[in-house]
């Protein structure tokens, strides 16, 4: 399969972790368990973190996704044995990591519906970015999620369907939020690969 522009796609092994250190660094978070039986994964949840709120750049959500995050600060209290984790973060500089394998379920989408199914976290992979509701992201994380999606749907053919937190958690969540631009990712994906996705 070609990708065009996006020839530098992630590889992943069979056991759904990626490939090659220089392009994706791997954390593996203790928040995840396994999917349910012939669980088909067909869709793809897009989010966005920061840690502290609105800022970037710290060590803040990978400690979160590890459990580590130092919870004796003030700032963090609420986050107390809060036990999450999302198969893949991309950072405002546009590198990856990966905290759980794409065979096994992440904690990410939490009380959530597609389509009339509920617990999204069992057929999804969750992807985060580092972000807010009130800012943009940068070009680097783009062209980072698009080459993830592009490589994931290499890997995972299944996958068909790509949505925002805030549509399988309506009312609850509101990421990746407004500043997100679909256009240009739905556009970048369809220039490289036509009709492989959904955006419902
Ligand atoms: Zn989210």
């Amino acid at each position: 399969m070609s990708f065009g522009k996006y020839s530098k796609r992630f590889d992943f092994s069979d056991n759904g972790w990626c490939e090659g250190e220089s392009n994706c660094r791997i954390l593996k978070s203790p928040n995840f368990d396994p999917r349910p039986k012939n669980t088909t994964i067909d869709l793809l949840v897009l989010h966005s973190i920061s840690l502290p709120e609105g800022v970037f750049g710290g060590n803040e959500i990978e400690n979160l996704f590890l459990n580590q995050l130092d919870t004796s600060k003030k700032i963090f209290k609420p986050l107390l044995n809060l036990k999450v984790s999302s198969h893949f973060f991309i950072r405002r500089t546009g590198s990856l990591v990966q905290f759980v394998s794409m065979q096994d379920r992440a904690w990410h989408a939490g009380e959530s519906s597609f389509l009339g199914r509920v617990r999204c976290n069992d057929f999804s992979i969750g992807i985060e970015l580092e972000g807010t509701d009130f800012e943009k992201f940068n070009d680097a994380q783009y062209d980072t999620l698009e080459n993830l999606i592009l490589s994931i749907k290499n890997f995972v053919p299944g996958v068909s369907f790509i949505a925002s937190h805030s549509f399988i958690a309506p009312g609850r969540k509101t990421d990746p939020g407004p500043y997100f631009d679909w256009k240009r990712v739905r556009e970048a994906i369809e220039t490289a690969k036509k009709n492989i996705f959904l955006f419902p």
